[in-house]
């Protein structure tokens, strides 16, 4: 059975395979796109789609909900679209 994940942009729920996640490792606190298995971490998942990446970019939004003060590398995930 799927779990349905939750977009930070829009706030749609869809299945996990139809999500990009993007996960803040516990251990490292590195922030990883689409991570394996291996990691764990806070994540949040986006739509495969412009507008909800462009949504979670706006006002940091992407790094309140991480925790992070990363600089994610939203061409990694414009590349995914
Ligand atoms: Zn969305």
């Amino acid at each position: 059975m799927d779990i349905k994940r939750k977009c930070i942009s829009c706030g749609e729920s869809k299945n996990r395979n139809e999500m990009i996640k993007i996960t803040k490792e516990y251990a490292s606190g590195n922030v990883v796109i689409e991570p394996n298995s291996k990691i764990f971490g806070r994540s949040a998942y986006l739509c495969y789609n412009q507008n909800c990446i462009d949504n979670a970019f706006k006002k940091n939004r992407i790094n309140k909900i991480l925790k992070t003060n990363s600089n994610i590398d939203k061409k990694i995930l414009e590349d995914l679209l």
